[in-house]
């Protein structure tokens, strides 16, 4: 079986083919059928993130058909049952479930082994391939068959960032403001959970006429455009909505240093400020903590999520895609060897969500 794959290097992609090897024993292979575009890409094209040394694979948001099972291999990594041409979605990579984050922590994705990004001439469980091989250990679930990959793929790697966000988080108390930071997919992700709390007010910020308008099916309760409004009016706009103190909590889910100041002064007292979006670059803002000591604030990094939460984000969309039709989300799709455009146009923000269909 021949199959195409994409190799990234040096702030570029290449399509390359090879030969797809059977899947070693407590592996899979499994044809893709789409892969979500994320942010996490974009930020790789322009540099931000470190590395690689060599040609790695790419797309972490996946769903394909199962064609092969390695030997042993009866179950999804939940214990669901599967057999060859059954649906999976997928989360490339894997913790080695033998270091603290993994065995103490239960957080793999901040496994210091963890496996990926992957080389890409190695048979690995990246998106933007024909065959993608998910190797022993690798975190797949089984997919419902009512539930289109479009539905799978709309909030893609978000969904479960954001249930990971929500659990760094904590309780929300009943009558609690929310402000989201963000109307990508993280920034939607986290307001469709904001929405589902007890929370009295969820104030989305973000820009896009479209995935506002998916902010507003979500549940958040006012939007705030940043295109047509200035920093200060958008502080003004919050103190207004909460009665002048702020809000309870503000989850940043947009990557922009920018939004951490921002976020910071729209805090109420013992408000609580998580980290989500800014996961990579290296630019920094001046910082006055005694800030956080008078006003009682806390303030939460969450890195992506856990195994338990892509599961957890499958059961979600499986119920929700029935009322709404989150397929509507993917706004563009790109073949294979047009996976650069469609990181490029991801970046642009000008798109809500785009797909590759290999
Ligand atoms: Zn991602
Ligand atoms: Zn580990």
């Amino acid at each position: 079986m021949i199959g195409r794959h994409i190799a990234y290097f040096d702030r570029s992609l290449k399509l390359l083919e090879g030969e797809v090897a059977p899947p070693p024993p407590g592996a899979v292979v499994a044809r893709v059928t789409m892969a979500g575009v994320c942010g996490t890409d974009a930020h790789r094209l322009a540099g931000e993130v470190k590395g690689p040394d060599e040609p790695i694979s790419l797309g972490h948001e996946s769903v394909g058909v199962l064609v092969e099972l390695g030997e042993g291999v009866t179950a999804d990594f939940a214990g669901s049952p599967i057999c060859v041409g059954d649906r999976i979605a997928w989360l490339p990579g894997g913790g080695c479930h033998r270091c603290h984050a993994c065995v103490t922590l239960q957080n793999e994705n901040i496994c210091e082994n963890i496996r990926w990004p992957v080389v890409s001439t190695l048979p690995n469980g990246a998106g933007y391939r024909d065959y993608a091989t998910l190797l022993d250990g690798d975190i797949f679930y089984r997919v419902g068959d009512d539930t289109p990959d479009e539905a799978v793929v709309a909030l893609g790697c978000a969904l479960p960032t954001a249930l990971g966000l929500m659990e760094r988080l904590g309780r929300i108390a009943p009558g609690q403001s929310i402000v989201v930071q963000g109307s990508g997919p993280v920034g939607l992700s986290a307001t469709l959970l904001a929405a589902q709390s007890s929370a009295s007010k969820v104030i989305l910020i973000g820009t896009g006429e479209d995935r506002l308008a998916w902010g507003a099916t979500f549940g958040a309760t006012h939007i705030i455009d940043i295109e047509s409004t200035t920093p200060e009016q958008r502080l003004a706009e919050v103190l207004e909505l909460t009665d002048g103190l702020g809000a309870d909590i503000v989850l940043e889910g947009t990557g922009f240093i920018d939004a951490f100041t921002e976020g910071i002064a729209m805090l109420a007292k013992h408000g609580r400020y998580v980290i989500a979006g800014l996961y990579a670059g290296d630019k920094t803002v001046p910082f006055n903590p005694v800030l956080l000591n008078n006003r009682n604030l806390e303030i939460i990094g969450s890195y992506f999520g856990r195994a338990s939460h892509r599961r957890e984000a499958l059961a979600i969309v499986a119920k929700l895609h029935k009322d709404v039709n989150l397929s509507a989300m993917v706004t563009h799709r790109f073949p294979l060897d047009k996976t650069e455009e469609a990181i490029n146009l991801m970046a642009s923000g000008q798109a809500v969500k785009v797909v590759v269909v290999p």
